[in-house]
């Protein structure tokens, strides 16, 4: 249901969770954060009910990463329980992925994925998009995540925002959406991403707004935007002026 990523200089697990408190007017009943930690390790919480029983099992001390993303769930797959929420992960657990939307043909990718031998570890639909990244990866590292992700989305049907970290990418986060909202912030040697401005709008008032069917690549300097085929897209920067 809400969905923020950073990329930046700041420990992530904080601005992460701050973002996530700034999107709990839109409901949810799961939480959860992925931390990259530079050194290929991936930290992953997860909770059912509210924000604070997610709080209640983070590591007090922020852990180092400053790259990372969280999760608000509104359930349509599977019941609202810890190990349905957010981030979910490959097989290796180098992978993980958040989702706000249906992916309506996941039955067909799950079946495929079990063909395979890949355990699926939740009732959710978005899981399968955490193997099916890591696959695509795991063929063609030099090609990039930004590579797999594409491949990957291309094959969805029905509505996302999905964001995606690699353990093994730990300066960059990439995200793609289909008829559901995600939105870049711009900051100072930090990015952004979230499903709505008022996840970041403690940091920055530059935005970007993404089109149908464009996949994000965020660094600390920047971002870049492509097509689901790897063209360059079009956006639409904007100034937040309003208050939140
Ligand atoms: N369909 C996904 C699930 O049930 C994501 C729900 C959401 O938008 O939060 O886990």
């Amino acid at each position: 249901c809400g969905i923020v990523g950073y990329v930046g200089w700041r420990g992530a697990q904080e601005v992460l969770v701050n973002g996530l408190r700034r999107l709990e007017y839109r409901g949810y009943d799961s939480a959860g954060v992925a931390v990259v930690d530079g050194t290929g390790g991936l930290e992953v919480h997860r909770a059912a009910g509210p924000l604070d029983n997610l709080v209640a099992v983070l590591p007090e001390e922020d852990v180092s990463g400053t790259t990372g993303m969280g999760h608000t769930r509104w359930a349509t797959h599977g019941p609202p329980t810890d190990r349905n929420a957010h981030p979910h992960r490959d097989v290796t657990g180098k992978v993980a992925v958040v989702h706000n939307g249906i992916i309506e043909n996941f039955a067909a990718l799950r079946a495929e994925l079990e063909a395979e031998g890949v355990e699926l570890a939740s009732d959710t639909d978005s899981e399968v998009a955490a193997h099916l990244v890591a696959r695509a990866f795991g063929a063609d590292p030099d090609a990039g995540l930004t590579a797999a992700v594409r491949a990957v989305v291309a094959r969805l049907e029905g509505a996302f925002t999905l964001v995606f970290t690699h353990a093994d990418r730990p300066d960059e986060i990439v995200a793609a959406r289909r008829s559901s909202p995600l939105v870049v912030g711009v900051g100072q040697g930090e990015m952004f991403v979230a499903s709505d401005v008022a996840a970041f709008i403690d940091h920055t008032r530059d935005a970007v707004e993404l089109g149908q069917d464009q996949v994000v690549t965020l660094t600390a300097d920047g971002a870049v935007v492509t097509d689901f085929h790897g063209e360059t897209a079009r956006t639409r920067p904007f100034h937040v002026d309003w208050d939140i």
